[in-house]
């Protein structure tokens, strides 16, 4: 039986380590508020995905890369940008530097990254969010910075996510009843919620999120995670 591991770094920041010890990095920001994970606490990485250039969502991502060797994944002009910026070679990004775009996948060290749309701003590029498949099949879906769209029932129809992870906490993403449909839109086995708590102005307790998907979504379960906290996901 596959396990998956998923630390929450509080935000949209996720680490996750599959069956056979790859680690990957999602929107890996480490300095803020309420993170309680840093730098020293990366290990190794294989790769380190970024959904947009917001400094939210970048965050460590580019000394990650330079730490760990691993792969950033990011959109086209994001990825370039990051590489410019943060001197990383071409080879430790994505396509041999070409970073990918929506609907694009990836096939690396076994684990499979299709580029999905999010709807939002960046500076760079475009938004967006990724359905990854790891090696023993467990189908996670991160759905970076974005309101609600009625494709997400799409990937759930199409990739059978076993976990989803959604923002909820309102402002610059889906707040907490948006978040709700969407689980049921996209119907996964588990839904982590996150982008909440993290600034003032943003949602700061998930209680409502929970109890609307409980209601909207019934069959999903919700995990609900604290800042450095693990969750094991056995497919
Ligand atoms: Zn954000």
């Amino acid at each position: 039986m596959g396990k998956t591991t998923f630390k929450w770094l509080s935000h949209s920041g996720f680490q996750i380590t599959s069956t056979t010890g790859k680690v990957l990095y999602i929107d890996p920001w480490l300095e803020n508020p309420i993170s309680s994970f840093g730098l020293a606490e990366v290990k190794g990485a294989t790769m380190i995905l970024v959904t947009h250039d917001h400094f939210d969502h970048v965050g460590q991502a580019p000394e990650i890369v330079k730490k760990t060797g691993g792969l950033l994944v990011a959109n086209v002009e994001t990825a370039r940008r990051i590489q410019s910026e943060s001197h990383i070679s071409a080879e430790k990004v994505c396509y041999f530097g070409s970073g990918m775009n929506i609907g694009g996948n990836l096939l690396y060290e076994g684990i499979t990254v299709t580029m999905t749309q999010a709807f939002h701003s960046t500076a760079s590029g475009a938004p967006c969010g990724y359905i990854i498949k790891l090696e023993d099949g467990t189908t996670i879906y991160h759905a970076g910075d974005t309101g609600i769209f009625d494709s997400m029932k799409t990937f759930g129809h199409f990739y059978k996510i076993d976990v989803a992870l959604l923002p909820i906490g309102g402002v610059f993403t889906m707040d907490p009843l948006q978040a709700a449909w969407a689980a049921k839109m996209i119907s996964p086995k588990k839904v982590i919620p996150m982008h909440y708590k993290t600034f003032p102005i943003l949602v700061q307790d998930p209680k409502e999120f929970v109890d609307l998907a409980e209601r909207e979504a019934p069959g999903v379960e919700v995990v609900v995670m604290n800042p450095g906290e693990e969750y094991v996901y056995t497919k």
